[in-house]
């Protein structure tokens, strides 16, 4: 076979460890899962009342235009239909970028740590990637505008940035696009757009009329609890939607997760109600952690990035043989460091017990 040569270098991606996998290594009943930032309140009541078999007609094809989705979100969002693109997933999207425009020849500019798959793909694409270290958690976007040159096609910034949970500044972000020049996508990954509290956020969705060049992910499967559904939707200028629109596959999302993405959507209350708990129950993580001297990054999502006391790999490990599933920094590009997903009040109260376990432990795992 001839494979692209830059697969021989990569890997797939590896999950993190499942509910049944931990259950069977260490013979646990109890395990909570705080490391992929789903929702540990699940999704709205008015999905679960919808989630029959009659939901849909299965040998159907989905509505390849989405349209009773779009219709909801455009009209919400108040901006046209054709500002809309809908993936598999935010993921899904992000290759459809990749494809649509990376390749030899072409660069793109990512931060590091960031969510990975802007990389990935654009690698398997063949673009080269310029990685911007983060300042303090924080899009150091001078640097990004340094590294512009001619050739670079992609931009991707994370706000709140996955694994810091930093939110970019709105002034700094306008700052930025207004030295980006316009031939330059800027995609900016808002996957946890509906935890933010900063009362500085201004709604970033204005920005596409300024600025023609910018596209905003968002997804159903952070706050609104659908992640096994992979709905996520890209707003931007119809510039920029018509080749992405050309880009995908026809049939990209089923009709089950349109229908009920739809739904989801519309229960404003269930997002207010995750939004308000998700907050309450970080501040005991900042609690937790200035109370045993542990670094912690400013958060705007629903996950934090804690320091531990001995490797993150070790800790890790240790949480794990006490039923709590996180990330390892070690994973991520920040060692030293965990990510965990803000559970529910109860599902803290037991992660906070096994971190005192840890911290007990840590002058003899060291
Ligand atoms: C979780 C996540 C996504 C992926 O979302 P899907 O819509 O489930 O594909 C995208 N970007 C960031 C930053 C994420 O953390």
């Amino acid at each position: 076979m001839r494979w692209r040569k830059v697969l021989k270098e990569m890997s797939p991606y590896t999950p993190g460890k499942s509910i049944e996998e931990v259950k069977a290594m260490y013979g646990l009943e109890d395990i909570i899962k705080l490391a992929s930032n789903e929702n540990p309140y699940g999704a709205s009541d008015v999905v679960n009342e919808q989630l029959s078999p009659q939901a849909v007609d299965l040998e159907i094809y989905p509505d390849g235009y989405a349209g009773k989705l779009r219709t909801t979100i455009a009209s919400e969002l108040e901006i046209n239909e054709n500002q809309l693109l809908f993936g598999s997933g935010s993921d899904e999207i992000i290759v459809i970028i990749a494809r649509a425009l990376l390749g030899e020849g072409t660069n793109t500019i990512v931060a590091t740590p960031t969510f990975p798959q802007y990389k990935h793909h654009a690698l398997i694409e063949g673009a080269e990637v310029k990685e911007i270290p983060l300042i303090d958690g924080e899009h150091d976007l001078d640097g990004f505008l340094e590294a512009i040159d001619h050739n670079t096609s992609v931009i991707w910034l994370c706000s709140p940035n996955n694994p810091t949970g930093n939110l970019i500044k709105q002034d700094q972000l306008t700052a930025f696009l207004e030295q980006v020049p316009e031939r330059i996508l800027v995609v900016l990954d808002e996957a946890y757009y509906e935890y933010v509290v900063d009362e500085h956020y201004i709604d970033t969705v204005e920005l596409i009329h300024k600025y023609k060049n910018v596209l905003i992910l968002r997804t159903f499967s952070k706050a609104y609890g659908l992640a096994a559904l992979r709905v996520g939707y890209a707003i931007g200028d119809q510039s920029l939607i018509t080749p992405l629109n050309t880009t995908r596959s026809p049939f990209n999302v089923t009709s089950l997760s349109l229908a009920l993405a739809e739904k989801a959507f519309a229960d404003k209350a269930f997002i207010e109600k995750c939004r308000t708990l998700n907050r309450a129950q970080m501040e005991r993580f900042y609690a937790y952690a200035e109370q045993h001297g542990l670094h912690i990054f400013d958060s705007q999502a629903n996950f934090v990035l804690l320091q531990v006391p001995v490797s993150a790999t070790v800790a890790t490990e240790e949480l794990l043989k006490q039923g709590y599933i996180v990330r390892s920094g070690d994973a991520l590009g920040t060692p030293g460091y965990i990510r965990v997903t803000v559970g529910t009040a109860e599902q803290n109260d037991g992660f906070f017990k096994a971190f005192d376990t840890l911290l007990e432990g840590a002058g003899s795992l060291k």
